[in-house]
């Protein structure tokens, strides 16, 4: 009987892959980008991965016009779904709209980005397969992230079986809010694992992400236990969670729960990043008024730093990762 994992023709939805990336996993990288996410962090860079379907995002500044083009509203089943300002398309109306992609299938020039696509895992390897050589010559492989991978378990399980069979490394970047049985059916094929802890006291987490923090650090404890090897991962906004209750929090539990298995303590420094693909869905971003001196921010994740470092956690600012 064929299971889930040895399915090729199981499909997952895709918001974007990139080839030759550095940051997610060593060496050179293959990383697939799924839809949908339980969490919705304040500072998210990729709202276009927040909900679990497909939707179109609007690009006024490559809209032909309406009068010398209007192939979108030609396309669409749903009249006035589709708004026009000063004859170029500037908003689409999210509750007429059922996201059926029919404008950005016809737009010409896209001004209608799809976010999200039906793709097969035979599919996605196709992609994959391109760079094989770099991975074996750069110590990389394939990295699922998103949004969060593991509510697509059962296709992250068959893409990563099917990259085992051809020996390319996997690596599964996920929030692990998330049942252990979706964890469960990836681990088998999963190299390496990537993971944040945003902030240690659950009603913060929950003021900036939406949902409390149990679930995440109880998985994280049960992934220790079976003895996996984590890379870890804050991303340090200033305000939230870089004052050092919650750094020294952080480095109490890293030291008590989580046996000697972090590999690296990653800090991503805020960046103000994703703010057109916020305006292409209409969405606010809730990081606007934030603004930051660079120059003593990282400093100060610079200390932060050498504060874990000092604790006998191996912590590094940013993503390189060694082999
Ligand atoms: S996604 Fe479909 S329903 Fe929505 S605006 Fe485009 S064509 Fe219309
Ligand atoms: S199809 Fe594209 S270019 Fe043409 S009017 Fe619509 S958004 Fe503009």
């Amino acid at each position: 009987m064929q299971t889930g994992e040895d399915n090729v023709s199981l499909r997952g939805n895709v918001f974007n892959i990139q080839r030759f990336t550095l940051h997610d996993g060593p060496g050179l990288r293959t990383e697939l980008f799924l839809k949908g996410c339980p969490l919705k962090c304040a500072w998210c860079s990729n709202p276009e991965s927040l909900k679990p379907y497909s939707q179109p995002g609007v690009f006024k500044s490559k809209c032909i016009s309406q009068k010398k083009c209007g192939l979108c509203e030609d396309a669409c089943p749903h009249s006035g779904a589709l708004n026009f300002t000063r004859g170029k398309l500037s908003v689409i109306d999210r509750d007429l709209c059922s996201n059926c992609l029919a404008c950005a299938d016809a737009c010409p020039s896209e001004a209608i980005k799809p976010w999200g696509k039906s793709m097969t895992v035979e599919e996605c390897m196709a992609v994959i397969r391109k760079d094989i050589g770099y991975y074996q010559r750069s110590g990389g492989g394939v990295t699922v992230s998103g949004g969060e991978p593991l509510l697509q378990s059962e296709f992250v399980a068959a893409l990563f079986k099917a990259c085992k069979d051809e020996n390319i490394q996997t690596c599964c970047e996920s929030s692990f809010c998330v049942n252990w049985k979706d964890i469960a059916r990836v681990l088998p094929w999963t190299d390496i694992i990537i993971s944040d802890i945003k902030h240690m006291d659950p009603l913060v987490h929950k003021k900036y992400t939406r949902v409390e923090n149990g679930r995440i650090l109880e998985n994280l404890q049960r992934l220790t236990r079976e003895h996996r090897e984590l890379i870890l991962r804050i991303p340090l906004i200033p305000g939230v969670n870089d004052d050092m209750d919650n750094i020294s929090a952080t480095a109490d539990f890293i030291l008590s729960e989580l046996g000697g298995q972090v590999r690296t303590l990653q800090l991503l420094s805020f960046m103000r990043l994703g703010e057109e693909k916020y305006r292409s869905l209409d969405m606010p971003y809730e990081m606007q008024s934030l603004r930051v001196d660079r120059r003593s921010f990282q400093k100060r994740v610079n200390d932060i730093a050498r504060y874990f470092n000092g604790r006998g956690i191996h912590c590094l600012v940013g993503t390189k990762e060694k082999q």
